[in-house]
């Protein structure tokens, strides 16, 4: 990740920073970015990466890619896969670092023994009911489990017998023996191991019990020789009882440091939720581009590069707060500015006819495939009598302060000609406008000395026009924070049912070489992102964001 800086103010670096100062790690930093492969990575998990390997990347370190592959019930194979490729495509590397959790369950059990044996440990035969009733609250401690004093050697036989399959799922856990009345509810005899009868999509059936997520995780950290453990605040509460179980252990404790999770406007960051929109057919798909995935993002338009200039502007602290997505259509729409080719598309298609052209005459204009970058070059675009324009360019009767084409009004067309309305043809039956009459001035061709007009509309010319599908997406939910009722009611609820409409365009010829994932500016209306071809073999576009920049309102409002 070459063009990574990270924000200006950062309370993590200003730590790593004081730890090399004192010598703690020798000056290291290891690092790492440790998702679950229970769904597709989003927005809020590019943060992390960011974060994770940007920070490595800065002192010279490295940041490893480990899943944290504990609980074989929700995980599969497909997340594991999507999430290597959203990693690498945002550009973070991982060299040959690419980790389980469950390489280590070997490991953790035998930690897990060494705990028994130091009398850390027990088998609690409680079920999972009885010990959230005998766990206490905020204000009362918890109940010692009537198991709570059995043997060592009991347990060790115990846990061994839970191993090798001789007890049904649920019917018995592994517990940390802390304390019952610690006022951290984490250290009250937390659960390290449970019984489930499950396939694990790399371990097979070779264990029958796995390790809970806050028996696995530091010691993972651990394993790897993680310096800086960064992980978001929802974990604050559970850092002492990683750091008891390290302490227990006595191995090579790495640092757990808490940032704030990012949280968007008018979309939902939680792999659960994205689940169920998937699951309900809401969505397509994980990489449905109104998702806030990065498959989506990335089907949608949005660049690596793009991303990673919003990550790096969102800075980290210590309070959850909420991000408005016109931010990060603004970094989005900044890098596309940059790189994507000017072209011209119709996506309300009106038939313009310059009544004085010869009909048969095909002649070529020059236009500039991006004024924001000189070597892009120029290409040769088909004028003739025939054109198609936005059906929002013409009014019958215009507006007042309506500056584009009306009968008698002068516009002209992008890259050709000065013309003016003189007719309209209608459908006789439904009063359809069919047909727009005009006649162009051949001395004003673009290019030449000629008088200004108030007004340039974008056409595509009719013979050579490529039809596209166009589908335009809005906001995916209608309210800005989904994830809070007043009412209580489901996320679903505040699903925008106007967040896609399919338009039939035509665009200019050059696009018939547009491969899925060429990202286009078309003149006027916005950037566009081509997707999979129809089954009918027609070319698709997912508007990827709007040329107005709303970011720069909502600034200002504040
Ligand atoms: P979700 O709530 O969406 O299921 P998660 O935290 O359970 O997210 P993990 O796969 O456990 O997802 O996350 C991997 C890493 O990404 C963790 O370190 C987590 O803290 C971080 N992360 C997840 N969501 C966000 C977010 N919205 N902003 C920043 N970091 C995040
Ligand atoms: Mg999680």
């Amino acid at each position: 990740m070459n063009d990574l800086d990270l924000p200006a103010s950062n309370f993590i670096r200003d730590l790593i920073l004081s730890d090399n100062a004192n010598g703690k790690y020798n000056g290291h930093v290891h690092t790492r970015f440790p998702p679950e492969p229970n769904g597709y990575l989003h927005v809020g998990h590019a943060k992390s990466i960011m974060l994770n390997f940007g920070l490595a990347e800065e002192f010279g370190g490295k940041c490893n890619l480990r899943f944290d592959d504990t609980n074989p019930a929700k995980e599969e194979t497909e997340y594991v896969e999507s999430i290597v490729e959203d990693v690498k495509w945002l550009g973070a590397d991982f060299g040959g670092r690419l980790l389980y959790a469950s390489n280590y369950f070997q490991q953790l059990y035998d930690w897990a023994v060494e705990l028994i044996k130091k009398g850390k440990a027990f088998v609690c035969d409680l079920t999972s009911e009885q010990v959230r009733q005998t766990r206490g609250t905020l204000t009362e401690p918890g109940q010692n489990s009537p198991y709570r004093d059995r043997s060592v050697e009991e347990n060790l036989d115990l846990f061994a017998r839970m191993k090798a399959g001789e007890f049904p799922d649920g019917s018995r856990t592994l517990r940390a023996k802390i304390d019952m009345a610690s006022p951290n509810l984490n250290l009250r005899d937390p659960v390290m191991y449970r019984i489930l009868h499950a396939d694990h999509h790399r371990t097979g059936n070779h264990w029958c019990i796995y390790p809970m997520y806050d028996w696995a995780h530091g010691q993972c950290d651990s394993i790897e020789g993680i310096t800086h453990s960064i992980c978001t605040l929802e974990f604050e509460d559970h850092r002492p009882l990683y750091d008891w179980f390290l302490e227990q252990l006595g191995v090579f404790h790495p640092q757990q440091i808490e940032f704030d999770r990012l949280n968007l406007t008018y979309t939902v960051l939680s792999k659960r939720k994205l689940l169920q929109l998937v699951e309900q057919g809401v969505m397509e798909g994980w990489d449905d581009p109104r998702m806030p995935t990065i498959s989506g993002m990335r089907r949608r338009g949005y660049s690596p590069q793009g991303l990673r200039h919003f990550a790096r502007s969102l800075g980290v602290s210590k309070t959850n707060g909420i991000t408005e997505f016109e931010k990060l259509e603004y970094y989005i729409r900044e890098d596309l500015n940059r790189t994507a080719l000017r072209v011209m598309a119709v996506l309300r298609p009106l038939k313009l006819v310059l009544t004085n052209y010869p009909e048969g005459q095909v002649e070529f204009v020059e236009a500039v495939n991006n004024p924001e970058d000189a070597g892009a070059g120029t290409r040769s675009l088909p004028f003739s009598r025939e054109l198609w324009i936005e059906q929002d360019d013409f009014r019958e009767t215009p507006p007042k302060g309506y500056y584009r084409l009306y009968p008698g009004n002068e516009v002209r067309l992008r890259y050709g000609y000065i013309i003016k309305c003189h007719d309209v043809v209608k459908d006789p039956a439904t009063g359809e406008i069919k047909e727009v009459h005009c006649t162009y001035d051949p001395q004003t061709r673009s290019g030449q000395q000629t008088r200004k007009v108030k007004s340039t509309i974008h056409w595509v010319s009719a013979a050579e026009a490529l039809p596209v599908e166009v589908r335009l997406y809005e906001k995916l939910f209608t309210v800005e924070n989904p994830n809070e009722s007043p009412e209580g009611a489901d996320f679903t609820t505040y699903l925008n049912p106007k967040s896609l409409e399919i338009v039939h365009g035509k665009a200019e010829p050059s696009l018939a070489k547009a491969q899925p994932g060429d990202r286009y500016q078309f003149e006027r209306l916005g950037y566009f992102c081509a997707d999979k071809l129809t089954d009918a073999g027609r070319l698709v576009f997912n508007r990827t964001v709007e040329l107005r920049d709303t970011w720069a309102k909502i600034q200002k409002q504040r």
